[in-house]
């Protein structure tokens, strides 16, 4: 099945990005400016955090419950990362663009190139940290995990950013030097694509 989104039924932005470069910031800062937008929560089975709000951010599910959703047809694409598992609700995405709204999926790059081929219009946006060494230095200013997690997720941050250039998914690269201009920036180019 595919599910087109023309001018009229809503625009769907995919927006992807290493851990730690502040691209939940920015996708809440766009879903806060735009009239209507509405972000895409997606079920996981990875552990809930501190700093996860059940329904806001995620839907937590078990093993067992994914699989259900799954075999439900549930997902309009569904992906593992590190190890657990991530999907996106198919018809809460397709409800919200059939209402004319800006969808935002906060989604990794497996995600995107899956989403992109039942959604062709859709807008992706990959945010880039401005360098290697920046990058590192934020996932160790985040506190959140040991360095050999941290190593871990740099490592599969450079494989991601490679994987996001050769994937064809990203009509944008959009470097992060400054959280304020970046977030003007992306606005700014989703505010040209719905004409708004
Ligand atoms: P985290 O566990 O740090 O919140 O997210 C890990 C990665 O999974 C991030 O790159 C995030 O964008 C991605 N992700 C979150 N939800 C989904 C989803 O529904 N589908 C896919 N493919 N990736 C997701």
């Amino acid at each position: 099945m595919t599910a087109q989104a023309d001018r009229k039924s809503g625009c769907l932005l995919i927006i992807s990005g290493p851990s730690g470069v502040g691209k939940t910031t920015i996708t809440r800062a766009i879903e806060a400016a735009i009239p209507g937008a509405a972000f895409s929560v997606s079920a996981t089975t990875r552990a809930q955090t501190a700093a996860d709000r059940e329904g806001l951010d995620y839907r937590f599910v078990s093993d067992a419950e994914f699989d259900r959703m799954i075999e439900r047809g549930e997902f309009l694409e569904h992906a593992g990362v590190f190890g657990k598992r991530y999907g996106t609700p198919r018809q809460w995405v397709l409800d919200r663009l059939a209402e004319g709204r800006l969808v935002i999926l906060e989604i990794d790059v497996q995600g995107a190139m899956a989403v992109k081929r039942q959604v062709p219009g859709a807008l992706g946006l990959f945010i880039l940290p401005p360098s290697e060494d920046d990058l590192l230095a934020r996932l160790r200013a985040r506190k959140r995990e040991p360095e050999d997690v941290i190593q871990r997720r740099f490592h599969e941050a450079k494989r991601e950013i490679g994987a996001a250039i050769a994937g064809g998914a990203y009509e944008v690269f959009l470097v992060n030097r400054d959280l304020g201009e970046a977030v003007a920036l992306a606005l700014g180019i989703v505010r040209a694509k719905l004409g708004a």
